[in-house]
C-alpha cells in the first residue's frame, strides 16, 4: 500500500517512470519515443512521437470487450425523454457523423464550433471531430450571439454545428436566430451549419447553400464507416474558452496524448470509476468539467455516463437522486452553486431514494463553504469530496484521491496537490514560500502536467504572459486564486487574488467572508465585495440569499437579519472581516457556468462600470444588486 504522499512525491521525482506508467491506460497506435520534451520552457510536450485518437480511446476500444454495455445514457427532464447508447450504438453513431462531417469539407486540423444543448447528438459531434482529428470549439449553448461571434473569429471554424433550441426550465430558448446573428457579426464566418431540429421551434428560418438539415444527411451516411485518424500526442484536440468569471475568456488549447493519458489515470486515482459502473456529471458539455467528465473520462474509462438537460430542482428536488437510484450511479460530480440551491429545499429529499451505489460526490467550480460541505455529506451519508481545478488544467490540482488512499475529508477543504502538480503557495511580494496557515497565490511549478493547456489557441505569446508573469524572472504557472494550508497539510482557496479585500491593511479573501456569513442557519448563500473606503482603505459588503426571503419581507424584519450576520461574522472571523453593509437579495449575479461575478458587483458598488457581462446568466440579478446600492 502506498500512500497518497509517497505517490504524489513519486509522480515529481519520477516523472518519466510515473507518466510512462499511467500512460499504459490507454492505446497506442504508434508508443512514444519521449515522455516530456520541455526544451523549449513553459511549453511542454507529452508522449513526443506516440501517436493515438482520443474517439478509439474512448469508443472503439470498448467494441471488443463491452459493446452491448451502455455507453451513453441521455436524461431530460426538459423534454421529457430519455435516450441510451450502448457502446456499439455509439460507435455507429460517431462514424455517421464523422462521415456528415468529411461530407460538409472538414478535415484533419479543421476547426468545428459545436453550440449544442447537452444531448446525445452533440456528443456524437464532439467525438467525430476526435475522431478525423478536427479539432472541436464546444460554446456553451445560449451564450449570446456577440461572444459566440467572438468565439468563432477566435477559432475561424470550416463547420458549426447547432440546433433549433434548447430548453431551460421548462422554456424554449431558440438558438438558431442567435447562430445566424453571430454569423453576422463575424468576419471568419463557418461556409456551412450543420442543425439538428429537436422540434423546438418550427418556425426557425433556414439560408440556403449554408445551412444543412442534420437528419437529412444523417440518412445519406446511416453505416458509414470512417477510420481514427492517428494524431501526434501533441497535435490539439480541442479548444475550449474559461469562463470568463474575470473577464475575456481565454481560449485554452489541449493536446491528444496528454489528455488522453490525464483522463484515464484520473478516473483510475481520484474518481475511482471503472468499466461498467456509472457516472453522473451534471455539468454542461460546454464547460471543462463537461469535456473532461460527462464525456472523455468515463467513456475513456468504459464507464456508461449520463448526460442530463435540466436543473436540479425540476420536476422537484429529488429528480438527481433518483436518478443515481435507477441508474446506479457509483460517480457523481456536481458543483457548490447547485448543491445551494438544493440546501433551500427540505433535506429530506436526500433521504428517499437507494444512493447505496453511489461512492462519492465530487464537487468544484467555487469554494464549497464549510456548511454547505457539512449539509450534502451528513445528507448523503457519503463522502462529498471538494476538489479543485480550472478550465487550464482540465483535472483537478486539488484534490483527495480516494483511488490511492482514502485520505480524511475536512470540511472547505480540497486537500491535497494532486499528482503530477508541483504545487507551491508563494507570497505575492517577493514570490518566496508562505508558511502554514499564511495566506499566499496558488502556482505551479512548471511542466505543468499532462492534460493542462498546452497553449493559448494561436497565441502562444498571450499564454505565457497571462500565465507565466506573474512573477518577473520566475517562470510560474499562476492560478490567480489565493489560498492557504493548514498545519496538516490541507489546502483552502480563500477566492480569487484580484478579489482579495484589504480592510485597515489586512489582507483578507472573499471566501473567508463569506464562509463566516454563511454560519449563520438562515443563508443560503452569499457574496462579499469589498468596496472603496476613506478611512479603511476597503470595507466588505456582502450579498445574501435567505432560505426563507420572507424573513426580510419588512424593513424590521431586514434590520435584525443584518444584524444577526455581522454578529456571526464578529463571532466567526473577529470584527476586521465584518461587513459594513449586509443587503439580502434573491439571486446572486452568476457566470452561466454558476460563479459568482464577484467583481462586476464591486465595481457597482463604487460607481464603476461593471464590465463585460456577456457571460452573466441572469441580468435581473444585477439590477437586484443595484437596487440595494441605489444606483440606476
Ligand atoms: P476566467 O478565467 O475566464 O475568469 P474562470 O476562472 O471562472 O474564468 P474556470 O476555469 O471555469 O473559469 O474556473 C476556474 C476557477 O474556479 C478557479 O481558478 C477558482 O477560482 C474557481 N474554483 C474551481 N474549483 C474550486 C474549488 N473547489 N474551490 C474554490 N475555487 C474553485
Ligand atoms: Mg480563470
Amino acid at each position: 500500500m502506498t500512500t497518497y504522499k509517497e505517490f504524489h512525491a513519486r509522480s515529481l521525482k519520477d516523472r518519466d517512470a510515473f507518466w510512462t506508467e499511467e500512460a499504459k491506460r490507454i492505446d497506442w497506435h504508434k508508443p512514444f519515443a519521449k515522455v516530456l520534451d520541455y526544451s523549449r520552457p513553459p511549453f511542454a510536450k507529452w508522449f513526443v512521437g506516440g501517436e493515438t485518437n482520443l474517439c478509439h480511446n474512448a469508443v472503439d476500444r470498448h467494441l471488443a470487450p463491452r459493446g452491448e454495455q451502455k455507453a451513453l445514457v441521455w436524461i431530460s427532464t426538459e423534454v421529457d425523454q430519455e435516450q441510451s447508447f450502448t457502446y456499439r450504438q455509439l460507435h455507429a453513431e460517431v462514424n455517421r457523423v464523422a462521415a456528415m462531417m468529411q461530407a460538409l469539407g472538414v478535415g484533419r486540423g479543421d476547426r468545428v464550433i459545436i453550440y449544442m444543448p447537452n444531448m446525445p447528438e452533440a456528443v456524437f459531434a464532439i467525438l467525430a471531430c476526435a475522431r478525423i482529428g478536427a479539432i472541436h470549439s464546444v460554446v456553451f449553448g445560449g451564450f449570446a450571439a456577440a461572444s459566440l461571434a467572438a468565439r468563432i473569429d477566435d477559432a475561424k471554424p470550416s463547420l458549426m454545428v447547432t440546433a433549433d433550441g434548447g430548453s431551460r426550465m421548462g422554456k424554449v430558448v431558440p438558438y438558431k436566430p442567435l447562430v445566424d446573428e453571430s454569423i453576422r457579426l463575424s468576419k471568419f464566418p463557418p461556409a456551412k451549419v450543420l442543425i439538428l431540429k429537436r422540434g423546438l421551434d418550427p418556425s426557425m428560418p433556414s439560408v440556403p447553400e449554408r445551412d444543412v438539415d442534420w437528419a437529412t444527411l444523417a440518412k445519406q451516411h446511416e453505416g458509414a464507416k470512417v477510420p481514427c485518424a492517428w494524431l501526434e500526442s501533441s497535435e490539439p484536440s480541442y479548444i475550449l474558452y474559461t469562463s470568463g468569471t474575470t473577464g475575456k475568456p481565454k481560449g485554452v488549447q489541449r493536446d491528444v496524448g496528454g489528455h488522453a493519458v490525464a483522463m484515464a489515470a484520473s478516473m483510475q486515482h481520484i474518481y475511482c470509476g471503472g468499466p461498467g459502473e456509472s457516472i453522473f456529471t451534471t455539468s454542461d458539455i460546454g464547460w471543462a468539467v463537461g469535456h473532461s467528465y460527462i464525456i472523455y473520462g468515463p467513456l475513456i474509462a468504459g464507464m456508461t455516463t449520463i448526460i442530463y438537460e435540466g436543473v436540479p430542482v425540476r420536476p422537484d428536488a429529488g429528480v438527481w437522486w433518483k436518478i443515481v437510484q435507477d441508474h446506479k450511479v457509483a460517480v457523481m460530480f456536481s458543483a457548490p452553486t447547485a448543491i445551494r440551491v438544493l440546501k433551500k429545499h427540505d433535506i429530506a429529499w436526500l433521504k428517499k431514494y437507494d444512493l447505496s451505489t453511489l461512492k462519492h460526490l465530487f464537487l468544484a467550480g467555487e469554494p464549497l463553504d464549510e456548511p454547505t460541505h457539512a449539509w450534502i455529506s451528513q445528507g448523503l451519508g457519503k463522502p462529498v469530496i471538494d476538489h479543485y481545478w480550472q478550465t487550464e488544467t482540465g483535472w483537478p490540482v486539488l484534490t483527495s484521491a480516494p483511488g490511492v488512499e482514502k485520505t480524511p475529508i475536512k470540511f472547505g477543504s480540497p486537500s491535497f496537490p494532486a499528482y503530477g502538480y508541483d504545487l507551491k503557495l508563494l507570497r505575492e511580494s517577493d514570490a518566496t514560500v508562505a508558511g502554514p496557515d499564511e495566506k499566499a497565490v496558488v502556482v505551479v511549478e512548471p511542466p505543468l502536467p499532462p492534460g493542462c493547456m498546452s497553449t493559448l489557441w494561436g497565441d502562444d505569446e498571450r499564454f505565457v504572459k497571462t500565465y507565466f508573469s506573474m512573477f518577473p524572472g520566475k517562470l510560474l504557472y499562476a492560478t490567480f486564486d489565493w489560498g492557504i494550508r493548514d498545519k496538516d497539510g490541507y489546502y483552502f482557496i480563500l477566492g480569487r487574488t484580484d478579489d482579495v479585500i484589504n480592510v485597515a491593511g489586512h489582507r483578507l479573501g472573499t471566501r473567508e467572508i463569506e464562509e463566516a456569513v454563511n454560519m449563520h442557519p438562515g443563508i443560503a448563500e452569499c457574496a462579499v465585495v469589498g468596496v472603496a473606503d476613506q478611512l479603511k482603505g476597503q470595507m466588505p459588503m456582502a450579498f445574501a440569499v435567505l432560505k426563507d426571503p420572507a424573513q426580510v419581507a419588512t424593513p424590521e424584519g431586514r434590520m435584525k437579519m443584518e444584524g444577526e450576520v455581522m454578529q456571526t461574522v464578529n463571532q466567526q472571523l473577529g470584527a476586521i472581516g465584518r461587513p459594513g453593509r449586509v443587503f439580502f437579495v434573491t439571486l446572486l449575479p452568476k457566470t452561466r457556468s454558476g460563479k459568482v461575478l464577484r467583481r462586476s458587483i464591486a465595481a457597482l458598488a463604487e460607481g464603476r462600470d461593471p464590465g463585460d457581462l456577456t457571460t452573466i446568466e441572469d441580468p435581473g440579478a444585477l439590477q437586484q444588486i443595484k437596487d440595494c446600492l441605489g444606483v440606476k
